[in-house]
């Protein structure tokens, strides 16, 4: 498939999507165009997929590529709690012998994901490459004052974690051993299951003091929220939600803590905590914000050994 050719089929498909008046000027033209709404401040967030990293194109069904890139990047827009109408930009880096069912399959499957959570495309680009990768951009808007940021955590805030842990990382982990990931962890690490209206009601409400996406492991990322809110953590290893079937082998902190969850931590203060337990969704406790340090503990308060856990792209 050619570029152009490629590109008037992406306009034919997201022809019929959502129109939103926001959207001034839509794809066709050098650049998108769109209006703000009133009072509302731009979030943006960026993240790319690369094949053999973020995704495998022999495990992963095009349809299942397509969505990632769009739950990845709402996962980020969700952790700031940032609302809708939400605009995409979307590159694909092709190398020059792939089949047009795969790209179209992917097409497929961002166009699903678009429609699930609101999501409006706006433009992009197109370019050869020796990987296949995919990059989006995708932007949403927030109430002045409701964005939640990483940094504002405070000693005694409560810590929280939607879903669950450890079952993406599990995967990944087989397929970079050379095995084909089992299907119960292919499942969640082929499917995230981004909580953009968990950060919503967080945001809306005021509730949480801080919060991330877990996309580089719970002990990594919860460190930078710490770090953030020039504070400490003490984590609960048994009150961490590892994926059921996981938890069963009796994972170690080092094989549930490497990345890929796409789940959504978060503080709140202890006066907050009624309001939140209101919200009927998926939330575990896990610990606590302290002045400083960082340690997770067994239920007799003995210290678990996390290691250095965590995913760093150029490590
Ligand atoms: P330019 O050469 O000026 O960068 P292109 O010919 O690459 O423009 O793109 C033409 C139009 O198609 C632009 O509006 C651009 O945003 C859109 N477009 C190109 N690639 C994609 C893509 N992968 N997804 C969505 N829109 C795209
Ligand atoms: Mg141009």
């Amino acid at each position: 498939m050619k570029e152009f050719e490629l590109i008037s089929f992406i306009r034919r498909k997201f022809k019929g999507q959502s129109k939103n008046k926001s959207l001034y000027l839509p794809i066709g033209d050098d650049c998108s165009i769109i209006k703000p709404p009133k009072g509302k401040l731009q979030v943006t967030t960026a993240d790319s997929l690369v094949d053999g990293n973020h995704f495998s194109s022999k495990y992963f069904t095009p349809r299942e590529i397509g969505q990632k890139v769009i739950k990845v990047n709402i996962s980020d827009i969700a952790s700031m709690g940032a609302d809708g109408p939400y605009y995409a930009w979307l590159t694909f880096a092709l190398p020059k012998k792939i089949k047009a069912p795969l790209i179209k399959g992917v097409i497929g499957g961002i166009m699903a994901a678009c429609a699930k959570y609101g999501v409006t495309l706006a433009g992009g680009n197109i370019t050869s490459a020796k990987e296949f990768s995919i990059h989006l951009t995708l932007t949403g808007w927030v109430k002045k004052g409701e964005a939640m940021l990483r940094g504002g955590a405070k000693q005694g805030d409560s810590i929280f974690v939607t879903g669950t842990v450890g079952a993406s990382t599990s995967a990944y982990r087989q397929f970079k051993a050379g095995k084909k990931p089992e299907p119960f962890l292919l499942k969640r690490w082929a499917n995230p299951n981004p909580k953009p209206e968990v950060g919503i009601y967080l945001a809306k409400n005021r509730i949480a003091s801080s919060c991330i996406d877990i996309s580089d492991g719970i002990f990594q990322d919860l460190k930078h929220l710490v770090k953030e809110s020039k504070a400490g953590a003490v984590l609960e290893w048994e009150k961490i939600p590892i994926e059921p079937e996981l938890k069963k082998r009796n994972p170690t902190p080092n094989m549930i803590g490497y990345g890929e969850d796409y789940e959504l931590l978060f503080t709140v203060p202890q006066k907050e905590i009624e309001k939140l337990k209101r919200f009927q969704r998926q939330i575990s406790e896990i610990g606590k914000i302290v002045k400083s340090g960082f340690k997770v503990v067994d239920k007799n308060g003995r210290e678990v050994d996390v290691g250095r856990t965590g995913y760093s792209h150029l490590a």
